[in-house]
């Protein structure tokens, strides 16, 4: 026998080996895909069987109250699969659903599960033939279990809706071709799902022409419970042959089917045999080559198989990729009580959250993860599961071999004798969840605990005090110029201020002395175990010194300070509540006196306290009531002593009280906001009072009318001007205002905008208390004030320092430069008026001149104004025009 004879027999063999290879290799993947869908299926089911049973839990434990939407939001049933999960009332309108509101009244009454679910007293899921949706025309499948009302009776059903393809989504094209086919069919001879292909083809008729029927063997068309063999075309609707292997889960009433097609498969190889019997035709000295080329076909084999391998591994990882831990634990008893539980089986995530492998966990003892103290715990926490039936908790159970596994979400159901439980590792939302909570406890901006936290924990200090019979003091600590820098340089200026103070507070303090900052510019510090008021004293004052450095933010060092109000425990009340609110008071005492201070609350400041909110009270109802009148000023020429205008100034005819002085009721109304009703009243009042003077037929003299920054910030200024000079019917040169540097502050182009529009009415404006503010002249120039009154304190000194005459030259000379007129206010004495005058100052105001006066007493000046001689100063301002 030649070599080439040989060869031919060992081609022949090669060729029966290798169709014999293909059919196994056929086979064998079918099976695999198969189990590795059974799996897989199994584990789909296994997921719908827990979350609907999860779900009938949450609803029966929660009245009712449960909200799927909230569950949404939340970010559950939001992948793909789910359609709708809904909980459906016994009638069968939807109770609460994922979906978008439904209002159709029993909109599932007469389907078949809310029927089935009725007549079966059983908490088992329900798995509903396809049907194809109205709407999106896709096919579906219904996971159903029955609710249970308290006293057992149908009270409708957990319902997961999903697409088919929920259950065919295994289909891999690397392991069944183009023309593959995965079906599952259910015991009642229905199938649930199948597919050839890629493309999902429903319903299935389009792929099986016929329904196989397993585990019934005396039924026609049937086949074992699995099995494996060649179906004819007549069984599919693309008329291939397939090689098909099916398995029947175990759990669910289904059997799988995976299909691989003859003529995709097979093609390939025909190719090759068809060349082999070419080759066989040709020479021998092919034969190296073809020897060379089987090698490679076999290698070809060999290596779909290894893949097919592979595959199978991989759907069984994919399978088992969920993020949940599973376990069926079996208790083992002595005795009669549990002592510990086997794993029977688990996942390869139960495993990896227990930090072993697979193979190490099953079988085991459930008591070898974990410390002994510790499983004795989690023994109470299953014990709890099997007797009641579930348990559900988040808990900190750590497995020996996993630390890193911190925090667990354990669910235990009582499955037979068994235990199944998932578990979830959620350390990293616990984690997040600290994390939120010390940020609901922080400060952003300072990093200083909040206002939350200090509540919270100087409550749990009192209560401590309140034990141990410790002294505590609460200090109240107030930034005294921060609004200014705020308002001045800006937030970004005010909050470095605010962190910088911040930071100086911690190292002021002892560590076991707490800082708060409670919002705005207030912080509070709460020290345990105080000795005596003298510590307290000494710790308040070191906070004082720290916060009077100048700040150095933005620009230039600016000096800020801080006012500290004191209360202590238990002298100063016995509640958390009330000793802040005592603090609180102290501070405001502290401010009120000499910033830069600290308090001790006092039961006085308390009455104080109380006085001003009565004062907030009574304001209101005075605005109401009119108890209002203005007193009037005069404003000299300072040459001539001519009257010239009048400033306006308000009184409060308090009906108790008599006549109350602005500066103690202006700083409230404008706490309050109510100077803004008080401002337009007295702007009024002015006009009206001019008005009056012209019908009486004294001729008027301007008036000038103060207005807080407060008003002239929130109050429509120049529409209650407009209104009010129209009501009144008197010319806008008869009206002045006056406006603080405090008004001048914020946004250039608003501000400059406000007051344009407020000249163009023909009305002057004045800078009031110039020089006790911010501004500078340059801001007033481009602002274009008329007139610079300039606050008392400069005139004080005036004929008794010579830096003071400098200063004010000064200011008149820049005023001057500016085009406004100057007006030195507060003058008392006729030396500060020679001064003035000598300075070059154009008005005069002050007691030398005129107190302010009543209406009545004002027109009593203005009458003999013309003689340009005020009564009650009648000598001196005659002095003043003589010796001018
Ligand atoms: P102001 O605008 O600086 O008014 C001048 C204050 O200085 C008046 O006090 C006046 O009585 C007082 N004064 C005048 N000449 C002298 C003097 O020679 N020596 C001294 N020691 N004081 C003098 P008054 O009337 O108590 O007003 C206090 C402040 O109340 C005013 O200061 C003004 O800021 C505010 N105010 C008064 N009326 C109103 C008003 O209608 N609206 C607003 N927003 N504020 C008002
Ligand atoms: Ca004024
Ligand atoms: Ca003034």
């Amino acid at each position: 026998m030649s070599a080439g004879a040989i060869l031919w027999v060992s081609v022949d063999k090669e060729m029966a080996k290798e169709r014999l290879s293909f059919e196994q290799s056929l086979s064998s993947g079918a099976q695999s895909i198969a189990s590795g869908y059974a799996q897989y299926l199994t584990r789909s089911i296994d997921q719908m069987d827990q979350v609907t049973m999860q779900l009938k839990y949450d609803w029966e434990s929660s009245n009712g109250a449960l909200d799927l939407r909230k569950l949404v939001i939340r970010g559950m049933f939001t992948s793909p699969q789910y359609m709708e999960v809904a909980i459906i009332d016994r009638d069968g309108s939807v109770v609460t659903s994922t979906a978008s509101p439904s209002t159709a009244k029993a909109k599932y009454a007469g389907r078949s599960f809310l029927a089935w679910h009725r007549r079966n007293i059983s908490s088992i899921v329900r798995i509903s033939a396809p049907e194809a949706d109205a709407e999106t025309g896709k096919s579906l499948v219904r996971f159903t279990r029955r609710l249970d009302s308290p006293d057992d009776d149908f009270d409708g059903v957990v319902m997961v809706t999903v697409t088919s393809d929920y259950f065919s989504a295994f289909y891999d094209a690397a392991a069944l071709g183009g023309k593959g086919m995965l079906a599952v069919v259910g015991d009642d001879g229905r199938i649930r799902a199948a597919r050839i292909g890629n493309a999902i083809s429903y319903p299935s008729k389009a792929t099986l022409t016929q329904t196989p029927r397993f585990g019934l063997p005396r039924e026609a068309q049937a086949f074992p419970s699995n099995g494996e063999t060649w179906f004819g075309p007549q069984w599919f609707a693309d008329g291939d042959r397939r090689f098909v292997a099916w398995r029947t889960l175990k759990a669910y009433p289904m059997t799988v089917m995976a299909g691989i097609s003859e003529s995709e498969q097979i093609a390939p190889l025909e190719n090759k045999w068809r060349t082999y019997r070419q080759i066989r035709a040709a020479a021998e000295a092919a034969i190296l080559a073809l020897t060379v080329v089987l090698a490679y076909v076999l290698h070809l084999v060999e290596r779909r198989k290894m893949r097919l391998r592979s595959v199978q591994a991989a759907y069984r990882l994919a399978t088992e990729a969920g993020e949940e831990g599973f376990y069926m634990l079996h208790p083992l008893r002595a005795e009669g009580r549990i002592v510990d539980y086997r794993i029977l089986d688990c996942n390869e995530r139960g495993a990896f959250l227990l930090g072993k492998g697979k193979k190490e966990v099953l079988g085991q003892a459930l008591s070898s993860h974990y410390q002994a103290e510790e499983f004795a715990r989690l023994l109470e926490v299953y014990g709890h599961a099997m007797e009641r039936g579930s348990y559900r908790e988040e808990d900190e159970f750590q497995p020996i071999a996993a630390p890193a596994v911190r925090w667990v979400r354990r669910k235990a159901v009582r499955s037979g004798g068994d235990l199944a439980v998932t578990l979830r590792d959620i350390s990293d939302a616990k984690e997040q969840e600290g994390k939120l909570i010390r940020l609901a406890n922080t400060d952003e901006l300072t990093g200083l605990p909040n206002r939350t936290w200090f509540m919270k924990s100087f409550e749990a200090t009192i209560v401590r005090a309140q034990e141990k019979q410790e002294i505590v003091a609460l200090l109240f600590i107030d930034l005294d110029k921060f609004k200014n820098v705020n308002d001045t340089l800006g937030h970004a200026t005010g909050d470095k201020v605010l962190q910088e103070a911040a930071g100086r507070l911690r190292q002021a303090l002892r560590p076991t002395d707490h800082v708060a900052r409670l919002g705005g510019d207030e912080f509070t510090v709460v020290l345990q175990q105080a000795r005596d008021d003298d510590e307290i004293v000494r710790i308040a004052q070191r906070i004082l010194a720290a916060l009077a450095q100048p700040f150095h933010a933005g620009a230039g060092a600016m000096e800020v300070g801080a006012s500290i109000g004191i209360s202590v425990y238990p002298r100063d009340g016995m509640t958390a509540g009330k000793l802040l609110k005592h603090a609180d008071i102290a501070m405001y005492s502290a401010k009120g006196s000499r910033r830069g201070t600290y308090s001790f609350y006092r039961q006085e400041l308390y009455d104080a306290l109380r006085t001003r909110i009565n004062m907030e009270r009574e304001l209101a109802e005075a605005i109401d009531a009119d108890q209002f009148v203005l007193y009037y000023q005069p404003r000299v020429d300072a040459a001539s002593g001519e009257l010239l205008s009048l400033e306006a100034l308000v009184r409060w005819r308090h009906p108790l009280r008599g006549m109350v002085p602005p500066l103690e009721f202006i700083p409230i109304a404008e706490g309050t906001g109510l100077i803004t009703k008080l401002g337009a009243l007295v702007l009024d009042k002015s006009c009206q009072q001019i008005a009056q003077w012209r019908a009486e037929g004294i001729s008027p003299v301007p008036v000038s009318v103060n207005v807080s920054a407060v008003q002239f910030q929130y109050g429509d200024v120049h529409e209650l001007l407009r209104r009010c000079l129209r009501q009144s019917n008197i010319s806008p040169e008869l009206i002045e205002l006056e406006i603080t540097e405090s008004s001048m502050l914020g946004e250039h182009a608003t501000i400059a905008g406000r007051l344009a529009a407020i000249r163009e009415l023909g009305v002057k404006m004045a800078v009031d208390d110039f020089g006790t503010g911010y501004s500078s002249l340059s801001q007033l120039q481009r602002l274009d004030m008329d007139v610079l009154k300039v606050d008392r304190v400069f005139t004080v000194d005036l004929d008794r320092t010579a830096e003071s005459r400098v200063l004010f030259k000064a200011i008149v000379s820049m005023a001057h430069a500016l085009g406004m007129r100057v007006v030195a206010e507060g003058v008392e004495t006729q030396a500060q008026a020679a001064i003035l005058r000598e300075l070059g100052c154009d008005e005069l105001q002050g007691y030398l001149i005129s107190k302010p006066v009543s209406p009545d007493e004002t027109r009593s000046i203005l009458r003999r104004s013309r003689q340009l001689i005020s009564p009650r100063n009648e000598e001196r301002t005659l002095r003043l025009a003589t010796s001018g």
